[in-house]
């Protein structure tokens, strides 16, 4: 019989309301269970474990990133997937942090979570939790995975981990996956792109499990000033700096502004040119606006959302590798996280 492992990490799924102070706070997992009966009428075996002290997402960080990616390298052999239930404000994060660390992927690894706890009654919690496990459960007729990747299940559509974006806090469909097709989509049945699905890996999972967050991000607006953009030339063992950047990849060109990211590269950090705009790329050198950044040694973060790029850096630069290394497999297409 198919087995999932059911991931309780915490956020509004499972949540109450405190009586007294009226906020949502994180409950008891196996109440959580207790709201759903309708997963005991699976036709699998479905066991779960749950975190210790379940957390609202916005506290997420690399240590929880590298617990959980142990908590599927120990159980990987002994599941057929594994569904995490995750906070939706950080769960693009988290679903890329994991799509750069777990490698080799042959199973199913579905983060979903919901707008409403699943106590109340118009909750879109039951269904992402049910067609999640049972996206992670899919198998094609020759028993391999139909989804053998890290992917989102929220509100009828399955999305690449590190493609995806939480762009709305009030409506039900909470996620996007602007540069890249949905995987699935549920409806009377579940449809699957199979052109847009990672392929099988027939390789022996590897797990990555040291992130460095030794960077910062620098997003840019009109006005933005020399004085507090200076400032992240202080920053003591700063690796990578991303620039979130306008449009195709555009920053001002006023000399101070170019002198300081060219400063900051002779000092040996990266600077990762990734786009605000949600849909396209950055194209450095097609206007006059980004031409001195490809010159200077801004690194193009290609169609990146800003998720893939915070974590793809945390995870090269956690891993033994020299900065020409890094540079290199930046501009490269990992897990499927940019086009090229
Ligand atoms: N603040 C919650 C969290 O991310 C929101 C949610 O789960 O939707 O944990």
């Amino acid at each position: 019989m198919t087995k999932i492992l059911l991931i309780y990490t915490g956020g509004t799924i499972g949540m109450v309301q405190d009586a007294k102070t009226g906020t949502l706070r994180p409950f008891n997992f196996k109440q959580l269970t207790k709201q759903v009966p309708e997963l005991h009428r699976f036709q699998l075996e479905l066991h779960s474990v749950s975190f210790k002290k379940p957390i609202d997402s916005s506290n997420m960080n690399p240590q929880v990133w590298v617990h959980l990616a142990q908590i599927i390298e120990k159980n990987y052999t002994l599941y057929d997937g594994f569904v995490i239930l995750h906070g939706s404000d950080t769960m693009a994060y988290t679903a890329s942090a994991l799509s750069f660390m777990l490698e080799n992927l042959s199973k199913p690894v579905i983060l979903t979570g919901s707008q409403l706890p699943i106590g109340i009654i118009r909750t879109d919690g039951k269904e992402n939790l049910i067609t999640a496990i049972e996206i992670a459960a899919a198998k094609n007729k020759r028993g391999k995975a139909l989804v053998p990747e890290v992917a989102v299940y929220f509100e009828y559509e399955l999305y690449r981990g590190n493609r995806t974006l939480k762009y709305n806090s009030e409506h039900f469909d909470a996620f996007k996956s602007p540069n890249y097709p949905v995987l699935a989509e549920a409806g009377v049945d579940i449809t699957y792109n199979d052109n847009y699905i990672a392929k099988c890996s027939t390789k022996k999972l590897r797990v990555h499990k040291h992130l460095d967050n030794d960077i910062a991000v620098l997003p840019l607006f009109p006005g933005i000033s020399k004085k507090i953009t200076e400032s992240y030339l202080q920053i003591k063992g700063l690796k990578a700096l991303i620039l979130y950047s306008f449009g195709a990849g555009n920053a001002p060109t006023e000399p101070w502004f170019l002198s300081l990211l060219e400063h900051l590269i002779k000092q040996n950090v990266i600077v990762y040119n990734v786009t605000q705009c949600l849909v396209g790329r950055v194209i450095q050198g097609k206007y006059q606006t980004s031409a001195a950044l490809k010159k200077i040694g801004v690194l193009s973060g290609e169609d990146s959302t800003l998720e893939a790029a915070v974590t793809k850096l945390m995870f090269l630069l956690g891993e033994n590798k020299s900065q020409a290394q890094i540079k290199k497999l930046l501009s490269k297409n990992l897990r499927g996280e940019i086009s090229v």
